[in-house]
This record gives C-alpha cells, sequence and structure tokens, in this order.
C-alpha cells in the first residue's frame, strides 16, 4: 500500500510524492497549512528543524544578519567559519572544518577526501567500504555510495569504487576487503536514517575503528541526520566513545538555513590543500550565522538533555502501547531519532497522520520515522503518541489490501 499523493504543479519537476498540504508558518512544534489547519510537527522537516519554527533567539539573530551581508565568497576570510569550525571542533575532538551547504556535498567531499588519501600514499584505484541500505545523498557519487537500489535505478553508470558489506558484521568486513590493497575508508551512518532507523553497535563502531588503526584506513561517519544532538549526545558515534576520521553534517546544523559541514580529525584535516575543493555557497555568513546561533541556543536551552529525555519517553510509552501487538516489529533509536517498525508496508500512515494533525514519515516503506525538533516537550511529545498510536492500531487491524 502507498501513500496517495498529490500531482506536482505543472512546471516544478515531478521529482516527490507530495501530501496535499501546504504549510505557511510555524511556532516552535506546531506549523498551519495555508488552510489555517495546525499540525504538531514531529518531521521537523526530515531532522532540520533543530530549533523548530520562528525561534525566538534565531529570528532576530538571522534578520540582523541579514541586515549585514548575506553572501560575500571563499575568496575572503569569513569570521563565522573560523568560529562555526573552531566549535565543531570543540564539540567533536576532530581538528578541522569545511563548509557546503547540503549532506551530500558534505558526503562528496568525505570520498574526495578518502580518493585523495589513497592517492597521496601511491593507491591509483581507491576503494571505499559502504554499508546495505546506506543513504547518503543523491549526486551520482553519493547515490553509487547509497545501498538502495530504487535511488540508483536509472542513473548508471554508478561510480565505482565501492565496496558494500551488511550492518554490524565485522567478519564481513573483514572478509570484503581480505587482502584488498586499494581499501582506503570505511563510510557509515552511526545510525541510518533513510534505510529505516537501523543503529550501528556500539561493540561494532570500536571494531571498526581498531581496524581503521590497524589497516591505515579513514574512519568517516555520516553524521548527517543522526547528529547535531539528535541522539542526546552532540554526535550519535560519540555513544561508542570512538573519533571517527572524518564526520560530514547537515541537516540540523543550520535550523533550517541551508548548510553542510565536514569535520577531519589529524588524519584527514591537511588533505585537502588550495584549489582540491571548493564551493561557491558554503560557510557563506548567512549559514554560518545560522549555524552558530543554533549550537549556542542548543547549549543554552540543554537540547541535547530534551532530546534524551523526551526520546526515552517516547520510546517507552510506544513500547508500552505496542507490547505484545504482533504488527509492530520493533521500535528503536535513540533520543528524538525513533523509528517504528511494522511488519507491513505503511505509506498511508504518513496521510492519515497528515490528516489527524500529525508530521512525521514513513521511510524503507514499513518504518515510521520520527525526528521532531530537539524542543519538543514531554507535553508534545504525549500529543504525538495520542495521536499516532491508535492510528497503528487501527491500521494493524485492518485486512491486508
Ligand atoms: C539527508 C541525508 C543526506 C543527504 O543530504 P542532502 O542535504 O539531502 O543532500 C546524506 N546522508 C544522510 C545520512 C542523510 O540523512
Amino acid at each position: 500500500m502507498s501513500a496517495t499523493v498529490e500531482p506536482s504543479s505543472p512546471h516544478v519537476m515531478n521529482t516527490y510524492g507530495r501530501l496535499p498540504i501546504a504549510l505557511s508558518h510555524g511556532q516552535g512544534c506546531r506549523v498551519w497549512d495555508t488552510n489555517g489547519r495546525a499540525y504538531i510537527d514531529g518531521l521537523g522537516g526530515i531532522a532540520v528543524n533543530t530549533l523548530g519554527h520562528n525561534h525566538p533567539e534565531l529570528v532576530p539573530a538571522l534578520q540582523d544578519q541579514l541586515s549585514k551581508i548575506i553572501h560575500s565568497c571563499n575568496y575572503y576570510h569569513v569570521p563565522g567559519q573560523e568560529a562555526l569550525a573552531t566549535k565543531l571542533t570543540e564539540l567533536s575532538g576532530l581538528t578541522n572544518a569545511f563548509f557546503c551547504s547540503t549532506g551530500l556535498e558534505a558526503n562528496e567531499a568525505a570520498i574526495k577526501l578518502a580518493r585523495k588519501f589513497g592517492h597521496d600514499k601511491g593507491i591509483e584505484r581507491p576503494e571505499i567500504v559502504v554499508y546495505e541500505h546506506a543513504f547518503h545523498g543523491r549526486s551520482i557519487a553519493t547515490l553509487s555510495a547509497t545501498g538502495n537500489p530504487k535511488i540508483q535505478k536509472g542513473f548508471g553508470p554508478l561510480v565505482e569504487g565501492f565496496i558494500r558489506v551488511p550492518l554490524n558484521d565485522i567478519e564481513a568486513l573483514k572478509q570484503a576487503t581480505e587482502g584488498n590493497p586499494n581499501v582506503v575508508a570505511v563510510f557509515f551512518e552511526a545510525i541510518q536514517g533513510e534505510g529505516g532507523i537501523h543503529p550501528m553497535a556500539i561493540d561494532y563502531m570500536k571494531q571498526v575503528r581498531a581496524l581503521c588503526d590497524q589497516r591505515d584506513w579513514l574512519m568517516m561517519i555520516d553524521e548527517v541526520q543522526c547528529g547535531m544532538g539528535r541522539t542526546g549526545k552532540w554526535f550519535a558515534h560519540q555513544w561508542a566513545g570512538i573519533l571517527p576520521d572524518v564526520m560530514p553534517l547537515a541537516k540540523g546544523l543550520g535550523s533550517g538555513v541551508p548548510i553542510g559541514a565536514v569535520v577531519a580529525g589529524p588524519r584527514a584535516a591537511h588533505i585537502f590543500g588550495p584549489g582540491n575543493h571548493g564551493t561557491t555557497f558554503g560557510g557563506n555568513p548567512l549559514a554560518m550565522r545560522a549555524g552558530n546561533e543554533t549550537i549556542r541556543i542548543m547549549e543554552e536551552q540543554k537540547l541535547l538533555e530534551n532530546a534524551a529525555t523526551v526520546g526515552a519517553h517516547i520510546k517507552a510509552s510506544l513500547l508500552n502501547e505496542f507490547e505484545g501487538m504482533s504488527g509492530v516489529k520493533d521500535v528503536r533509536g535513540q533520543g528524538l531519532m525513533i523509528g517504528i517498525e511494522l511488519d507491513r508496508p505503511c505509506g498511508v500512515i504518513l496521510n492519515r497522520a497528515c490528516d489527524a494533525g500529525l508530521l512525521l514519515s514513513v521511510t524503507a516503506d514499513s518504518v515510521i520515522r520520527l525526528v521532531p525538533p530537539l524542543i519538543l516537550t514531554i507535553a508534545e511529545a504525549d500529543e504525538i503518541i495520542a495521536i499516532l498510536v491508535p492510528l497503528v492500531k487501527t491500521f494493524l487491524a485492518e485486512p491486508a489490501p
């Protein structure tokens, strides 16, 4: 069963199945459509709106920035880049950042870093280990790294140089790379987002770190969705107490203003030199202000703690509500990144939730995903649960189509 969707406008390319509403404005974790109907936001613009909507400190800061300078360009120093890079290296334990505007760009930069890391040590045809069900973006290189044939179909030939392995299986990783001198990096999401909220096990991340050290590979962790405080730590891999060599970020970093970053540790921070990489919009003063203010407000308002507490409350409530229900296969995730896996495709839940005043998404066909703003309160979490639980129970009681 797939979701019913509106045809796109005749002049917008038809690349998305869209719900038949348009959002006009929001306040906190609530948004309104152009007909004045209110919704509770369990999706946060797909893990983007960290501070919700119309945040009383973010908006004036952005207005101030708009009136000073929006874009300068990377011919000149950008003080906001210096500030945000310093902050991101403090939070991550890494050393240097490059700024871009989206998640796929951050991942492209990571892939280029890994390849040049190989070339610099004489590997002519570098290969990167990637994962089943991974999602890294929709450029030709990042869709080649993505582990979803539906996203790749029609866009071949794919970029070569990727080796695919299953999650959480260190023996499979060792076997797939056995005797291969061309491997330069292992690249994964700490918690897979689009692939269905699949976490990498803490022990597995530690084992991969050790293997990368032994074999001189870069450990590259895509934190585009699970990073920026969503799981209750700044970055989801920090639950394993490890340091990656390369960490792409985007989505929640600017609370809605387009921004991406690739943060690197000592082994990867000096691979690029002048002329090796660049982007026109990357690191512009508006995006940097958004990133710096987002982090400042997150710290001031203790949003990591909030994500952990409210996320744990949602997970416990869902586990309690769904206990013993045969159609619910799993409730998983960490902090405010939660997946409810059903035993059947459930795209229609998206439409029904929207009709009932709740925004969420369904990913990997059968996983209901909640990635709300990190300012979500317990009372708002309870509103989400009160709408979602009966919808799921009704859906599971229906005969299969
Ligand atoms: C969304 C996402 C991307 C792609 O980000 P875009 O900004 O859409 O290019 C890459 N990796 C992960 C893990 C994501 O969730």
